[in-house]
């Protein structure tokens, strides 16, 4: 029996033959993709030439090709239609594949050949691209701690292995702390609450074999219960439960493996010759070190604790006129901030969503790629994985440019949540290969399909990401479409954002259901400015949490987080009436794995950008002005990780991002 995953793909645009791939297929096929791709590497090791660019660099891209193919269709399938076996097979995939790679960054001789050419890189006549793909290789490999020998290398794998048993167990008791808390609520407990909520609760106890309603931590049922129960003790209790996750001592307690992984994370980067583990963790982001970061945070803090103060007094005068006396505590805000949201706002979802039609945001995508790109979409009829994909060939001027999938309805096999991901990356090494490039959402079906404003701009994320993929024109794949920065790779997406706000763009597109008449301006102004409602609120919540995230780990590691923590916020001024989103006990983000450690900052970094790049266009009084789209495509979304982000942006608008246009764009100063 021959292998689809293993043979050449005899299909329109090489696409994956979905329809003679089975799950019987994924293992065999992994296991001789990894054995390629050691032979392969074997091969660089055993050349008895000296070390070239070509036959070290250029052969370790080329090398692997079999694995990232049978991977791309693996992944794919198993985070948009997701089965047992496939779930199986993920859990099987994951430590192997982790120690594939700890397997080739510990090869000692083909550290030894790439830190050669790293050695003669100024004699070795390379174009910019190839030296920015020798350092990020070299760096890679050094970054993984393969220049360490003896009983540091022997510390280093100690450490590495003690951290992702603390992650996966501080994941484990955090989960074990939010399933284990439920309270049983009586009718008269449901007073204000909306029916899809009391549904769930009531759904959540049957699950717990309970007659009744219950309140649990789950993200669905206690943020809804927050906004919307007029019952102040119940919100409290609800609100102290939330906040306590992974510190009601006994076994789930994280507090104790908080403080060890930040031990062992600073002795790692102490290892690699790092003063601070945030130093090391930033050396490969754009805003470099430390410093750049708590700068662009504390530029945002002032004016953002600011309007958090004035809303506060806002908000604890509405509590007032209710009669209840006393301070605002943090079991109100959202309370009352709903209310407010309501009286001041008045957007009506449900008179809003027949505007907005699936198939006309689509387009609305696609013709603001146009407009900026000259990109063309035409439907393709494909055999794909699900009846639900869509599939469009790309093309500009007539030629191909790449094919893009969208798989936008909810699924129970799917994950949840909306993502972009690469079946194909854009390269010219060691052959020319185009994009195929899929967006999946978890959007509602209907007829016609209507999405909520946060859909539709969840759509045009996703898009923005795509473009990155599809306009990507490098030569080396480890440098193509979205292998960027962490805190660059937002910035194609959330700048996509922006032209759904685009008056023109949603007057042409926003059409109703069933009318088809335009949306009235009216409501399209109250759509775009509720956006910026309690931003106050959000951008402290969030700037506090990623002040901590970086001073946990820059200096020595504190011995008692949550005391640290304490000490952090009370320089800053933190309001009394905003707790901690995510206080160390269950901060996933940083403690769960090492993803964003000291990197929480990265989701305001990016916004920074997309608010300064967008303003480049209203400058020039048109969103789609041809100069500046040009100028967009060819320093950023062309261009990958094949140069410095700092350098990218600078060639794009002439000067590194200022805050102003963020601050503007939440509405936290005017102008
Ligand atoms: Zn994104």
């Amino acid at each position: 029996m021959t292998n689809p995953l293993l043979s050449d793909w005899d299909t329109p645009f090489d696409l994956a033959p979905f329809a003679q791939i089975e799950d019987a297929h994924f293992e065999p096929a992994f296991d001789a993709a990894i054995a390629e791709h050691n032979a392969e590497i074997d091969e660089i090791t055993g050349n008895s030439a000296p070390p070239t660019f070509a036959n070290t660099v250029e052969a370790l891209e080329a090398a692997g090709r079999s694995l990232s193919r049978v991977l791309s269709v693996f992944f794919t399938l198993a985070g948009a239609d997701s089965t047992p076996e496939r779930q199986a097979l993920q859990r099987a995939f994951a430590p192997r594949l982790a120690a594939h790679s700890a397997q080739i960054t510990g090869n000692k001789a083909l550290f030894a050949r790439i830190s050669t050419l790293w050695e003669q890189r100024e004699d070795l006549d390379l174009s910019e691209e190839q030296a920015r793909v020798l350092m990020l290789t070299h760096r890679g490999f050094v970054r993984a701690g393969a220049a360490l020998e003896g009983a540091a290398d022997t510390r280093m794998q100690q450490i590495k292995s003690r951290l992702a048993v603390l992650g996966t167990q501080f994941t484990q008791n955090l989960l074990a702390d939010e399933r284990g808390w439920a309270l049983e609520l009586s009718e008269d407990d449901l007073e204000g609450l909306p029916d899809t909520t009391i549904a769930a609760m009531r759904e959540a106890g049957r699950e717990r074999g309970h007659d009744g309603p219950i309140l649990t931590l789950s993200r669905s049922i206690i943020t809804p219960f927050l906004q919307s129960s007029p019952r102040r003790e119940l919100r409290e209790t609800a609100w102290r439960a939330y906040v306590a996750r992974g510190a009601n001592g006994g076994d789930s307690d994280n507090r104790a493996i908080a403080a060890e992984v930040l031990a062992l994370r600073q002795e790692r980067a102490e290892l690699l010759g790092y003063d601070s583990f945030a130093d090391y963790k930033l050396e490969t982001e754009m805003a470099g070190t430390p410093a750049a970061v708590r700068d662009l945070l504390m530029q945002v803090w002032e004016p953002a604790r600011a309007r958090a103060q004035d809303d506060a007094r806002a908000l604890e005068a509405m509590m007032h006129e209710d009669g209840i006396n006393g301070r605002l505590e943090p079991w109100d805000w959202h309370y009352y901030a709903g209310r407010r949201r309501q009286a001041e706002h008045n957007l009506n979802e449900a008179e809003l969503k027949p505007y907005l039609q699936l198939d006309r945001m689509i387009e609305a995508a696609f013709d603001c790629a146009n407009r900026l790109f000259g990109l063309e979409f035409a439907p393709l009829d494909v055999p794909l994985y699900h009846p639900d994909c869509r599939a469009w060939e790309v093309t500009r001027e007539g030629r191909h440019v790449a094919v893009f999938i969208g798989d936008y309805f909810a699924r129970g096999a799917k994950r949840s949540g909306a993502w972009c991901s690469a079946m194909r990356t854009q390269a010219r090494f060691p052959q020319v290969q185009t994009p195929v490039v899929i967006n999946v959402c978890n959007f509602a079906r209907g007829e016609p399909a209507l999405l909520s404003y946060d859909d539709a701009r969840t759509l045009f994320h996703e898009f923005g990401h795509a473009l990155h993929q599809m306009l990507s024109d490098v030569r080396y794949e480890s440098v193509s479409g979205t292998s960027v920065a962490r805190d660059f790779v937002e910035l194609p997406s959330q700048l996509f954002e922006h032209w759904l706000e685009v008056p023109e763009v949603l007057e042409t597109f926003a059409t109703h259901a069933d009318t088809g008449a335009p949306m009235p301006r009216d409501m399209l102004e109250r759509v775009l400015e509720a956006a910026n409602f309690d931003q106050g609120f959000q951008t402290v919540e969030y700037v506090a949490s990623a002040l901590v995230d970086l001073e946990f780990h820059d200096g020595p590691p504190p011995a008692d987080p949550m005391a640290r923590q304490a000490e952090i916020l009370s320089a800053i001024g933190m309001p009394r009436e905003i707790a901690m989103r995510h206080a160390p006990p269950h901060f996933a983000h940083v403690f769960s794995g090492d993803g964003y450690s000291s990197g929480y900052y990265s989701y305001m970094w990016s916004e920074v950008m997309d608010a300064d790049a967008f303003a480049a266009f209203e400058e020039a009084g048109d969103a789609f002005d041809p100069d500046l789209a040009r100028a967009l495509e060819d320093h950023i979304l062309s261009r990958g990780g094949s140069v410095d982000a700092a350098e990218l942006y600078q060639r794009f608008r002439g000067r590194l991002p200022g805050v102003e246009a963020l601050l503007r764009g939440r509405g936290l100063i005017e102008g």
